[in-house]
């Protein structure tokens, strides 16, 4: 069961009919968005908050994907093995996240429920215990916030850990939120602002002529859009190539789960090289995640639920004793060099690509949301997201 079934439901008003009314070929709005993950929600948040009229199509329910089996980590630093401009995106958009959720909550009422307590990357062993030294030293060098901490130091930070903890890097400034959330959040401020979102409304074609977009083709009809945006997650290689663009974008499963703690043993994230926990406002610890490169099934194994539960007992032992609560999968949109691509389809005027966020996209929903709506309406996006280009992998590729 995937958490976002007993989380909260979309409000009605978001979740518009399958067959919208006056659905019709005539009908245009300035951005068409192709997915209604955590990406496509913030493109259309950013993009109506600009003025546009935006029209979201998911071909499921929001949230149904890779977005809705998230664990919500915002590890700018935790997830990143040297400096450049993917340090750089992460961080700007975990700072965007310090603002995000407040705002989201006070114009839809939905809490994203960010929480900044800090992640803590465990080492049981030596050879671990020397990587995260060298990621101290790099950190440190570039001014990041870390800290290093011997076995006892990082028990005293959080007691339950493992006596085999030989010591651990703390980085403070990381944090959390509940990710179904924060897209149904999205969602509805988008909403509020005049967005149309259709759920059940899978895109199945494109109107294009000439390198220009004109539009989708989505269940009650053709739509027309100045710019068309592709969302699709782990699906937006297919989506793309009904355009003839090639888009290596590809599923990388993660299998998750949970169980209850009546008194969280964790208060940060806590992360050893063979499992994450985060706890939940809501009482639950969540473990994740395992990683298989192009599966395209979702659903939990158990396999990955009995590494998951031994890994975590391993890490945290008071884990063992809670109560099981749900395993659920997702696939990551995973790309050839780990890294998103964000910006326009190479040789396309108005078609904007927004994928491959791999581990990260939760992390980075507010900056790629920011940029994207900005070229999507032919403005400037205030942070440079040319690293993250088409073309780069085009490039990579010899195409
Ligand atoms: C187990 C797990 C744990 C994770 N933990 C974290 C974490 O802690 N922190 C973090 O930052 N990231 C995390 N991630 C990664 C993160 O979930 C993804 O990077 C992010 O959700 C990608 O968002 P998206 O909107 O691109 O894709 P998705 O959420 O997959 O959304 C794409 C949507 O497009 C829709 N779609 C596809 N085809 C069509 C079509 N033809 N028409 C209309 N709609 C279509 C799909 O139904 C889907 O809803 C995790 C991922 C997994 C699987």
């Amino acid at each position: 069961m995937p958490p976002e079934a007993s989380g909260p439901q979309l409000p009605a008003s978001v979740a518009s009919a399958s067959h919208p009314p006056g659905f019709s070929g005539s009908r245009f709005f300035d951005v068409a968005i192709v997915g209604g993950g955590v990406i496509g929600c913030s493109v259309a948040y950013h993009a109506a908050r600009r003025g546009a009229s935006v029209a979201l199509f998911e071909a499921d329910r929001i949230s149904s994907g890779a977005s809705g089996a998230a664990a919500g980590m915002l590890n700018a630093q935790a997830e990143s093995h040297e400096p450049g401009p993917m340090l750089d995106l992460m961080v700007e958009s975990r700072r965007m996240h310090e603002t995000f959720s407040e705002r989201l909550r006070e114009e839809t009422g939905l809490d994203p429920e960010y929480v900044r307590a800090g992640t803590l990357r465990v080492a049981t062993d030596e050879a671990f215990a020397e990587k995260l030294a060298g990621a101290y030293s790099w950190q440190k060098e570039e001014g990041l916030s870390v800290e290093w901490l011997d076995a006892d130091e990082a028990r005293d930070l959080e007691p339950g850990l493992s006596p085999e903890t030989l010591a651990a890097l703390y980085f403070p400034e990381e944090g959390q939120v509940n990710s179904p959330r924060l897209v149904k959040s999205l969602a509805l401020a988008a909403t509020k602002m005049g967005a149309d979102i259709f759920e059940h409304a899978p895109v199945f074609g494109f109107l294009a002529e000439n390198g220009r977009v004109a539009g989708v083709r989505a269940p009650g009809g053709d739509i027309n859009a100045g710019s068309v945006v592709l969302a699709g997650g782990a699906a937006s290689g297919r989506l793309a190539a009904e355009l003839g663009v090639e888009l290596p974008v590809s599923p990388v499963k993660g299998e998750i789960l949970s169980v209850e703690a009546r008194r969280a043993p964790i208060s940060a994230n806590v992360w050893d090289d063979a499992c994450y926990l985060v706890a939940k406002r809501d009482g639950r610890i969540v473990v994740g995640a395992t990683e298989e490169v192009g599966v395209y099934d979702r659903r939990p194994t158990l396999g990955g639920v009995a590494r998951l539960s031994s890994a975590a007992s391993k890490l945290i032992p008071e884990m063992a004793g809670c109560p099981f609560v749900s395993a659920w999968g997702g696939l990551r949109p995973g790309t050839p060099d780990g890294a998103p691509i964000i910006g326009h389809a190479e040789g396309w005027d108005n078609l904007l690509i927004a994928t491959g966020h791999y581990r990260n996209g939760v992390l980075l929903a507010p900056v790629t949301g920011e940029a994207v709506s900005a070229l999507a309406l032919g403005e400037e996006s205030a942070v440079d997201v040319s690293p993250f280009s088409h073309r780069r992998i085009m490039e990579a590729a010899g195409l």
